[in-house]
């Protein structure tokens, strides 16, 4: 089953807490003078067109990236990612939304290596068309949790796998685990991220508890929520769970985060945390 469309949802809250998190761990890797793997297991179309008919239909970037694009308090820890975003919108208007593979593109460097799956008949041929002039990209038509034991462990030995399924079903919950135990079972010293919608509490508590029956150490969580938790339809939060994190990242979302829930959430409900899931 392949009905979510990215598009209905870019730029929305939960996109800048990933697109935080993805462009400050980029930053980290690239501290170092040494090439490294950037592998998006489910990368969506690319780009996002928010003047489109999917993304005015829900305006959820209206209540998202509109909210922070353009202010001149923000704070440095968000300042690669909206480079990222401002480099697809030169005027003063707020027309595209860069998806992960796109913030990937601008801030990673030549001698990286980027490798992209996405499944979806409409999104992939997109997505393969923005990269098809990037001779450091692998574009691929192929499931995203394969991508976990086929193209780990990177060559250059250093990486970073965002991994970001829809969660249409609810086997995602269980399947993010299990890729997570074989990718880490090839490469234990990659950076994994892991992206999660809070629709039923209970959901993220046992996929929390089955990462932890892992035995995987160094798991960091970092969630943004813009309601209380709830029995309804509809998703109250999101977050990031962080395994191997680069050593800033923890102070840098503590830093960030405040800002981020009172410029998205100016009504004050929800919470924002950051804590080990599993410490060192
Ligand atoms: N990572 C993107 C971003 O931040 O811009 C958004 C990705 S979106 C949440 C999830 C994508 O996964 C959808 O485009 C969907 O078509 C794709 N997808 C679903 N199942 C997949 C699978 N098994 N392998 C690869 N892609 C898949």
């Amino acid at each position: 089953m392949l009905s979510y469309r990215h598009s209905f949802h870019a730029g929305n809250h939960a996109d800048v807490l990933k697109h935080t998190v993805q462009s400050l761990i980029i930053e980290s890797l690239k501290e170092k003078d040494k090439p490294f793997l950037y592998l998006d297991t489910h990368s969506g179309a690319g780009r996002y067109q928010l003047s489109g008919e999917h993304a005015e239909k829900t305006g959820e970037y209206l209540e998202g990236i509109a909210r922070i694009w353009q202010r001149d308090d923000v704070p440095a820890e968000l300042e690669a990612y909206l480079s990222a975003v401002k480099h697809f919108n030169r005027g003063e208007q707020l027309r595209y939304y860069p998806g992960s593979p796109l913030i990937a593109r601008q801030l990673l460097r030549d001698f990286d290596k980027i490798h992209l799956t996405e499944l979806h008949p409409t999104d992939f041929p997109l997505l393969r068309n923005e990269f098809s002039k990037d001779e450091r990209a692998k574009v691929m038509k192929a499931d995203g949790y394969q991508q976990l034991k086929s193209q780990l462990p990177p060559l250059s030995r250093r990486g970073f796998v965002l991994i970001d399924p829809p969660y249409e079903m609810k086997t995602d919950y269980q399947d993010v685990v299990k890729g997570i135990q074989e990718g880490y079972k090839r490469f234990a010293t990659g950076v994994y991220a892991l992206w999660y919608p809070v629709v039923l509490r209970q959901q993220i508590k046992r996929m929390t508890r089955d990462l932890q029956d892992t035995g995987i150490r160094r798991i960091l969580q970092i969630e943004l929520a813009v309601r209380p938790d709830s029995d309804q339809r509809g998703m109250t939060a999101s977050g990031m769970i962080v395994i191997n994190p680069p050593w800033k990242l923890e102070q840098q979302m503590r830093d960030v985060l405040p800002w981020l829930h009172k410029v998205l959430v100016p009504e004050g409900t929800g919470h924002a945390k950051v804590e080990w899931i599993v410490p060192e």
